[in-house]
This record gives C-alpha cells, sequence and structure tokens, in this order.
C-alpha cells in the first residue's frame, strides 16, 4: 500500500500515470465514468483528479465533495491530498462516506427536521432496543416477528427510500411491519435520534423536497466523486443526482465484477441510472493492473468468467510471479496451524513481513480459531471488525454517559445508564419517571434535567425515596453538562468514571474486570485526541466507525471478512474456508444472483493479494463436538491449472480428464455408472437417508445437486462422488 514519495508539482503528478489515467484525471469537467478492474489505479485516479482539479482549474478545495466507502478511505486520499498540494491548500476539502457527509447536512440543516442539530446516531444496538420497544408497545409478539427480520425489512425500505407510509400494504405480515416501522420512527424521533438509514433517508428527503436546499448544496459541491460506484444503493445515487444534475461535474469509478453490497441495498441499476441520466458520460476504461503478478490474475480471471459472455483480460507487468497455492487440510484447526506457520516460514524466508499478510474469510466466527492459533504461537494480529472495541459493555457505558449529556433526550442512553453502576434507581422508579415525562411530552433526560434546577416542584410528583434516587442523578447529570463546556471529551470522560465510582465497578477483582478496564483505557486514549469542545465530533467519528476504520498500521497480519477487503491490497493473501455453505455461503445457495454474488466476493479477495496468494480448504468442520464432512468450494473449480499448484487435483479429480481422457469419467470411481439427476427425483444417500433433488447443475461434465433429505438438511452433493443411488425416478 505503500506509494512512492509524491512528486510535488503537477507534471510529475501526471507523468507517474499510464495515458488512460492521465486521460481519466484531466479530462474536461463533465460527467465521467471510469470503469474498470481491480488494483488499475481507480481510487489513485479519483485522488489525483481532487489534486488535479485543484492545481490545474483552481477549484477551490470547499467546492468538492469526494465520496469514499469507508471511513479510513478518506483519511487515506486526505493524507495524499496534503502529500500532493500541502495541507494548506488541501484544506477545506469535504471527504468521507455517504453517511458521514448526510450526518454532517443534517447538523447544519436543522431547521428542516425535528431531530434539531443535537441529534445522535443510533447504533444497531440501539435499533435493536428502540424495536423491541416499538413492537412491545404494539403487543406484536417476537416469536411471529423475530427483531432480525424485522430490522432488514426496514432498513431494505429505508435504502430504497421508502417511508412507514409508502410501505408495501399487500399482505397481514405486510401491515404490521409497517406498523412497527412507524412506531419504531416515533420512538427514533422522540429521543432526537436517527439511524444509519435515517441519515440518508432524511438528507435525501430535504434536498428533494427544499429545492433552494438542493441550489445550496449544488452551488457548494461543483465537483462530485465517488469511488466503488458498483456498490452504492438507491438513496445513495438519488442523492449524487439531486447534488450533479445541474452542473453535471459528476466522476465515479467503478468496476462491477466487484459490487458485493448488494445484500445491503446497493444496486446494480445505479449504473444504468448514471448512463440514462448522463448520457453524455465520458466512459474511460483502465486496462493495467499494477497490483497482482500475472499467475494471481489468472486465478481472478478464471473464477469470474462464468459471470461473462465475452472474457476480461486482466494484465500486469509485474511478471508471472508465485502459482496460487491452493491447499487440502483436516480441519479447521489444522487451517488455523497452516497459516500460521506459512507466516512464520515466509517471515524466516525473508519474503515477507508480518504487516504483509492478511487473512481473509466469509464469516466473522471463522476469526475465532484463528485468533486462538495465533495466541498460541505468541503471533501479534489484528482483527478488523468495529464489533471487537465498540462492542463492548463498558465502551457502551461510557459512551451512553457522554451521549446523554451531549443531547439529554436520547433515551436509549439513559436506559443503559440510568442504573449502572447500581444507584438505587430501580424498574419502579425508571417507569414513573418515564410515564411523567411521557404526559409532559418531554424526554425522561429533559425531566431529570428539570428536577435537579428545582426539586421542591417534584415532590408531588415523586413519592420520598424515587425523588432521592432521581434527584442526585439529576444533579450529576446537571454537572457534568455544565461541565461540558469547556472540557475536552477526555477531562469529561475522566470526571464521570469518577464520579460513578465506574472504575470500582469493573475492577472486580478478576480478570475480565482486569480486561474491561483495559478497554475503558483504550477509550480514554482515542478520547485524548481530541481538543476542548469536541463532544459532537468525538461521538460522531465513534457513531460512524466502520469496519475497516480499526485497522491500523503496524506489523501484525490483518484479519478480515472478504467484505471488509473490499479497496484494500496486501502483499500476502490467504483466504481460508473454502468449502461450500461458507463460500459460497449457504444461505446463497438457492438462489442464482445471491451465487453470483458469492462468487464476485471471491473475485475481490483474489484481487487484493499482490504477490502470494493461499488457497486453504478445510475438509472437515466441527458443529457442537460433531464432526462435518465438508465439500469443496465449487469456485475453485474455475481456477486455471496452470496458475496454481498444490491440491486441486486431489480436491477435484474430475478436472484431470478434461485434459486427457473425456471417455473414463465415469468410472472414475469404481465401476458406479452415474444416472442423469433430474430436480423432483428421489435418491438415498449412505449417510442422510432418502432425500429428494431439488436443484441439479451442471458442472464441467459433472452435476452438482441439492439434495433436501427427508432429515431436514439440504446437502450440496457432486454426483459422480457422493454415495447415491436413485430410489424413484
Ligand atoms: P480496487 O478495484 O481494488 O479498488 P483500484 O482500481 O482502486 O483497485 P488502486 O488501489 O488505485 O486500484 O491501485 C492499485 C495499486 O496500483 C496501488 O498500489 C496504486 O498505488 C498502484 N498504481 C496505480 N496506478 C499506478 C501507476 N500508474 N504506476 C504505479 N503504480 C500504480
Ligand atoms: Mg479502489
Amino acid at each position: 500500500m505503500t506509494e512512492p514519495s509524491l512528486p510535488a508539482s503537477l507534471e510529475a503528478l501526471l507523468a507517474s500515470l499510464n495515458p488512460q489515467q492521465r486521460e481519466a484525471v484531466t479530462a474536461p469537467p463533465g460527467p465521467i465514468l471510469v470503469w474498470a478492474g481491480p488494483g488499475s489505479g481507480k481510487t489513485r485516479v479519483l485522488t489525483y483528479r481532487v489534486a488535479y482539479l485543484i492545481a490545474a482549474y483552481g477549484v477551490s478545495p470547499w467546492n468538492i465533495l469526494a465520496v469514499t466507502f469507508t471511513n479510513k478511505a478518506a483519511r487515506e486520499m486526505e493524507e495524499r491530498l496534503e502529500q500532493l498540494l500541502g495541507s494548506t491548500r488541501a484544506s477545506g476539502l469535504t471527504v468521507g462516506t455517504f453517511h458521514a457527509f448526510c450526518a454532517r447536512l443534517l447538523r447544519q440543516e436543522a431547521a428542516y427536521h425535528p431531530f434539531t442539530s443535537r441529534f445522535v446516531i443510533a447504533d444497531t444496538d440501539d435499533q435493536r432496543r428502540l424495536l423491541q420497544q416499538a413492537m412491545k408497545d404494539l403487543n406484536i409478539s417476537e416469536a411471529y416477528y423475530p427483531i432480525s427480520l424485522v430490522h432488514t425489512k426496514i432498513s431494505q425500505a429505508k435504502n430504497a427510500g421508502l417511508w412507514p407510509e409508502d410501505y408495501p400494504q399487500g399482505s397481514p405480515r405486510d401491515r404490521t411491519i409497517a406498523k412497527i416501522y412507524q412506531r419504531y420512527q416515533a420512538l427514533l424521533e422522540a429521543s432526537r435520534a436517527l439511524d444509519f438509514d435515517d441519515l440518508l433517508l432524511w438528507a435525501v428527503r430535504l434536498l428533494s423536497e427544499y429545492p433552494g436546499l438542493r441550489e445550496k448544496y449544488a452551488r457548494r459541491y461543483q465537483h462530485i466523486l465517488v469511488d466503488e460506484f458498483q456498490d452504492t444503493n438507491t438513496l445513495q445515487y438519488h442523492l449524487v443526482r439531486l447534488l450533479a444534475q445541474d452542473h453535471r461535474r459528476l466522476f465515479v469509478v467503478g468496476d462491477m465484477d466487484q459490487a458485493i453490497y448488494r445484500w445491503r441495498g446497493a444496486d446494480y441499476k445505479n449504473l444504468e441510472r448514471f448512463q440514462r441520466d448522463f448520457p453524455e458520460a465520458q466512459v474511460i476504461p483502465l486496462e493495467e493492473n499494477y497490483r497482482s503478478t500475472q499467475f494471481i490474475l489468472d486465478a481472478a480471471m478464471g473464477v469470474i468468467r462464468p459471470l461473462h459472455r465475452k472474457p476480461k483480460r486482466l494484465y500486469t507487468r509485474r511478471g508471472q510471479g508465485r502459482r496460487v497455492v491452493v491447499k487440502e487440510v483436516r480441519d479447521t484447526y489444522q487451517e488455523a496451524t497452516y497459516v500460521v506457520e506459512t507466516i512464520l516460514e515466509l517471515v524466516r524466508a525473508g519474503e515477507a513481513r508480518l504487516g504483509d499478510v492478511a487473512i481473509m474469510y466469509r464469516t466473522n466466527a471463522q476469526s475465532r480459531v484463528l485468533e486462538e492459533r495465533f495466541l498460541e504461537y505468541r503471533l501479534p494480529y489484528r482483527l478488523v471488525g468495529a464489533q471487537r472495541f465498540y462492542g463492548r459493555r463498558e465502551v457502551k457505558d461510557l459512551l451512553a454517559y457522554l451521549r446523554l449529556i451531549y443531547n439529554p433526550a436520547d433515551e436509549s442512553s439513559l436506559l443503559r445508564i440510568i442504573n449502572v453502576p447500581s444507584r438505587g434507581i430501580g424498574m419502579k422508579t425508571l417507569a414513573a419517571l418515564r410515564t411523567y415525562a411521557q404526559r409532559q411530552g418531554k424526554a425522561a433526560g429533559e425531566v431529570l434535567l428539570d428536577l435537579a434546577h428545582d426539586p421542591d416542584a417534584y415532590h408531588a410528583v415523586f413519592p420520598g425515596r424515587m425523588h432521592r434516587a432521581l434527584y442526585a442523578f439529576a444533579v450529576q447529570m446537571k454537572t457534568w453538562q455544565e461541565e461540558a463546556l469547556g472540557r475536552s471529551p477526555l477531562a469529561l470522560l475522566d470526571r464521570i468514571i469518577e464520579d460513578v465510582g465506574y472504575e470500582a465497578y469493573v475492577r472486580d477483582g478478576s480478570e475480565e474486570g482486569e480486561g474491561r478496564w483495559e478497554n475503558v483505557q483504550e477509550l480514554r486514549r482515542i478520547a485524548s485526541e481530541y481538543p476542548p469542545e469536541a463532544l459532537e465530533a468525538f461521538l460522531e467519528d465513534v457513531a460512524l466507525v466502520s469496519d475497516q476504520d480499526t485497522l491500523e498500521n503496524g506489523d501484525a497480519p490483518t484479519l478480515l471478512t472478504l467484505h471488509a477487503a473490499k479497496g484494500l491490497e496486501f502483499p500476502v493473501v490467504f483466504i481460508v474456508g473454502l468449502v461450500e455453505g461458507l463460500l459460497p455461503h449457504e444461505r446463497s445457495m438457492h438462489d442464482p444472483e445471491s451465487l453470483n454474488e458469492e462468487r464476485r466476493l471471491f473475485y475481490v479477495g483474489i484481487t487484493r493479494a499482490m504477490n502470494r496468494l493461499y488457497l486453504v480448504v478445510p475438509r472437515t468442520r466441527w458443529a457442537f463436538g460433531v464432526p462435518e464432512p465438508q465439500e469443496p468450494s465449487r469456485f475453485l473449480k474455475d481456477l486455471p491449472m496452470e496458475a496454481v499448484e498444490g491440491d486441486l487435483l486431489k480436491l477435484f479429480p474430475e478436472l484431470r480428464r478434461t485434459t486427457r481422457e473425456p471417455s473414463s469419467r465415469r468410472s472414475r470411481r469404481g465401476s458406479r455408472a452415474v444416472p442423469a439427476y433430474r430436480v423432483g427425483m428421489r435418491v438415498r444417500h449412505a449417510r442422510w437417508g432418502e432425500g429428494t433433488v431439488v436443484s441439479v447443475e451442471e458442472a464441467g461434465g459433472d452435476q452438482i445437486l441439492m439434495v433436501a433429505f427427508d432429515g431436514g438438511t439440504t446437502k450440496p452433493l457432486l454426483a459422480s462422488m457422493a454415495p447415491l443411488e436413485v430410489v424413484e425416478s
């Protein structure tokens, strides 16, 4: 990821680009689409374009909006621009994620929405709590409407731009979800909180409903640039169009083969929309890959080929490099050992440093076994995933205090800490407080502040003991609020820790308690980076922290999901768990479009590798103590034989025959004749018993069957290999 030290003058800057890149960077302002493969310099071109606009056209950074996919990418861009232009000329630029941009807009335009400029951003936990509350209020049982399902449905609706009143009312189920959605929004509004999706939804609403506002922002943002355009969702596209439709200075870069966020609402139709809305756009391809060696690119092309009518070429001048290693291992434990020992060997041989290595997997849960092995070998590692730190109880508690001080109406934060550590405010007192607040049309936190100002007025409202407990806390809250002015987030945090006795609360003498206290110290360290009066900025950054943002530079291998790896590059990459059910994930198996997305995800993983790539296949996974045999991922079969070494043919012996003995395939496993399977056939498996064939996929002269067994499981099976017999055709 290191760049050569960047040239100072514009000319030198342009000289470091190839002709296509230069064309994209210097194209006259107007709609431009840079559509190109991985590692071809799209992100680099976008960054240089910003520098070029400033240096060559004299555009003020103030008039530029550059949208990146993560906050980390945004920071990297700012740093590069400072190197290119110097810090004074680069300042004033707006760079960040769509969410960060919308949050800023909504704070500035508080007159146009009910949340005031001091709204808080509800995280996943807050959202769940509010949904639970909404369903309780409406007497809807979680047994019939699981929170996660409701959450997904509402989030999808929001990302499609649908408000509660627009929610489709087709089935009774839809009508119920629409009701929950409505109630959930009311609860958010009462807490002056917005969830992630709301940030986009409200920003787009304001810009479409108030032409004056739209003009103001369109005038300010004369140049708009978007990275990873293939993963924008409908709302994000609308936002971009609202701002750019008049001046049309829109520069987007992307790659359809790397679209991996469809499940989160990303819409590949945005490319068509762009071409329809900006028909005059100049389309610029980039052809040379600067990241990977040729064998790695060959592997990538093999994997993506089934999605293309015309094969796409990826080429590099970096040379063939080393072959891609396919490795079969006994189980996930051996997989972890293999990864760790291979890394140690590479380091010992001087071929890589620890920090050059990334280990990628499909699901977060796969990291645990790897982490254990790293600890056992006393190897450092870094785990990417916001949950790891910001999901911890003690971190969330302290942030809730800060959020409450910042915004006393933040109900969810108040509920979290009003009795943590315990201060005699039980369920009954809390209920009394909330009921009273509701009657007054206030938030509970606001009632507490009133109480602190005028305790006597509340003797009639809260009986003796309740009054005492609430008043004591209210006074603390009021003091913190007054102190918040002029203090740094760290000073405020320390004051809270001291006042509530938080140290004694977490450090209970146990090992776990010490760990928790360390997390508190980590939070203090983060807070210490903020100047006085920066509470708002601190809370906002914390709320918007994305998965990639926990990734720092340093000399340790990185563990991360394939999704989080987007846009990054590493000299050495391991992709683990390459088995059916993980990649492709079992949830995707019955839907061709989801299967394609899994294939693209694998492609994204492969194309992160610069020099070395290892693909690991564990043949057993353990589920609650029971070994489960695994089939190697179907995607591996598309790797070109010449580009790989290792166990590919051992995993797929049938691949051998395509080059040599085409007629012998049926006799591969003894002399068993393999019938042609069809959907609906009844079959018997040696281990799983009888079942029905639910899908058949022709694959390289073989068939891949999905069989729904009567016992309840559905399994993918290779027709030529599985111990199957036909019961009834
Ligand atoms: P992805 O699709 O994975 O996001 P990308 O197209 O954005 O990839 P970049 O990350 O911009 O590609 O570039 C890939 C690597 O190639 C980076 O290390 C970048 O610095 C380098 N690179 C790009 N263009 C050139 C060039 N003209 N000369 C030398 N190195 C280059
Ligand atoms: Mg990129």
